[in-house]
């Protein structure tokens, strides 16, 4: 029985470690930013994440009305990209994107299909008519980023304003946030990865 144990943790230790998150730059979107984000979302899921090549979706594939990409698109895209690929996809998009009765989003995912996508076009400080700040820019994206990742790994979003799954309804809710999740939804996503 002892052996069965330690058996059934080995391979669960052997499943983890070969599940890569695949980083994607889409539109206007460095690879460095990319590189940048890897470790700070390493240390937040210990997964190993790998910046993949960029994509870039054309303006035609954007509503031409709202001028702003489908989040279905954008998953689509993603998926054809990278057929083959071995875990989650999480893609970073210069590009605004909204969803069925969504004005705009930050982010999101599919727990399904396995992949997640956020959007820094708001996350700017620029879009706001504020100086350009990279700082800023970047713990947005990540606490975007883990939200969307919380959402691909079955989390929902929490009540705790502080928590990285809180819902941001707008920019105020992000800043307000942090860059992790509170102990109840890093217990429930602990359990899901
Ligand atoms: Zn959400
Ligand atoms: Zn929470």
């Amino acid at each position: 029985m002892r052996h069965r144990i330690a058996f059934a943790a080995r391979r669960t230790a052997h499943t983890v470690a070969l599940e890569k998150i695949s980083l994607v730059p889409i539109n206007g979107v460095g690879t460095d930013f990319c590189e940048r984000l890897a470790p700070c979302l390493e240390e937040r899921f210990f997964h190993k994440f790998a910046v993949e090549k960029p994509l870039t979706l054309s303006p035609t594939q954007a509503n031409a009305i709202r001028r702003q990409f489908f989040l279905t698109t954008v998953f689509n895209r993603l998926l054809a990209a990278y057929p083959g690929r071995n875990g989650l996809l999480l893609g970073i998009m210069g590009s605004d994107i909204y969803k069925t009765s969504h004005n705009f989003i930050f982010g999101d995912a599919s727990e399904t299909d396995r992949v997640a996508v956020v959007s820094t076009y708001r996350l700017s400080p620029a879009f706001y008519g504020e100086p350009e700040d990279d700082r800023r820019l970047f713990d947005r994206t990540l606490k975007e980023c883990v939200h969307a990742l919380g959402h691909a790994f079955g989390l929902r979003h929490c009540y705790s304003a502080r928590c990285a799954m809180y819902y941001s309804h707008s920019i105020y809710d992000t800043d307000a946030k942090l860059t992790y999740f509170c102990e109840a939804c890093d217990k429930r996503v602990r359990a899901n990865r």
